[in-house]
């Protein structure tokens, strides 16, 4: 589990791609793992918390995130110019467990959900994914995923483009050897209860309001088959049947 740091972090590019979504780089030589996550804060007191962002990319020399515009926080964020600062508290949280996903692998999106999978998908060795997203209107960022995945399947709320309704129209898990998959929690859900019936593995993404990231504040707490368990600390990756089953 790579060591974590609290640090600034100098912004190398911070780059709209249309709808509200940035795909920030910044200078961090340090490692990061799929499905884990950095507290940002890009201002000194308002808004009080810093907010979680999944590391989307990371090399050891920097981290890429890809991030929707919703409130002050993101908007600070997305106003960053190349050569000022953010401050980065992370990597936290566990990840996916990628040395034992293996075989025909559907990896899930839903909205800007597809944020942790790219480095997920990069991660994974000697498998068959397939990349199933959805997205309110338009496509974003799956340019960076081309060269890791067998094929890219989209669904829009709109059906401007792709198929017109719910990513999980896209495919069957029964024909998959495990799914993994981060987006809104209805979706989760219906997901991992289908991979729970058919008896196909599912890792989930769970994203919660949470305060410090790192299980002090109990904040983000959710009641699974194994107890009440921290989304920051104990995820924000579980196995689907943990939570859903
Ligand atoms: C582990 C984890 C990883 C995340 N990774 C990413 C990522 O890679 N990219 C990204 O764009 N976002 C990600 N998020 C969500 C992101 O943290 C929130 O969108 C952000 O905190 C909003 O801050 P804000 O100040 O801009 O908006 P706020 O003013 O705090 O909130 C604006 C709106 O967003 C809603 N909101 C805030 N936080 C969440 C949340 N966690 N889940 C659902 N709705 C929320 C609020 O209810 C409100 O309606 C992640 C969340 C978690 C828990």
């Amino acid at each position: 589990m790579p060591v974590k740091h609290c640090e600034s972090a100098v912004v190398v590019e911070n780059k709209p791609l249309g709808n509200g979504i940035f795909k920030m780089i910044v200078w961090w030589p340090y490692p990061a793992e799929a499905g884990q996550f950095f507290m940002v804060r890009g201002w000194d007191k308002f808004p009080l918390l810093s907010r979680p962002i999944s590391v989307h990319d990371a090399d050891g020399e920097r981290v890429t995130f890809l991030y929707e515009v919703r409130g002050e926080g993101t908007r600070i964020l997305s106003e960053k110019k190349p050569g000022e600062s953010v401050e980065l508290s992370g990597p936290v949280g566990n990840g996916f467990p990628v040395e034992k996903i293996k075989g025909k692998v559907a990896v899930v999106s839903g909205g800007i959900g597809i944020a942790p999978l790219l480095l997920a998908v990069k991660s994974l060795s000697g498998c068959e994914v397939t990349l199933c997203c959805g997205f309110r209107n338009q496509s974003y960022a799956l340019d960076s995923f081309k060269p890791y995945v067998q094929e890219i399947r989209v669904a829009t709320d709109s059906g401007k483009e792709g198929h017109k309704g719910f990513v999980t129209d896209l495919f069957d898990p029964a024909d998959f050897d495990v799914v993994i998959t981060c987006g809104p929690e209805v979706m989760m859900e219906k997901l991992a209860k289908s991979c729970i019936a058919k008896k196909v593995p599912c890792y989930v993404s769970m994203e919660r309001h949470m305060a410090c990231g790192v299980g002090a504040c109990l904040g983000c707490t959710h009641h699974t088959a194994h107890g009440a368990k921290c989304i920051c600390k104990d995820g924000p990756v579980f196995e689907g049947e943990e939570i859903y089953a």
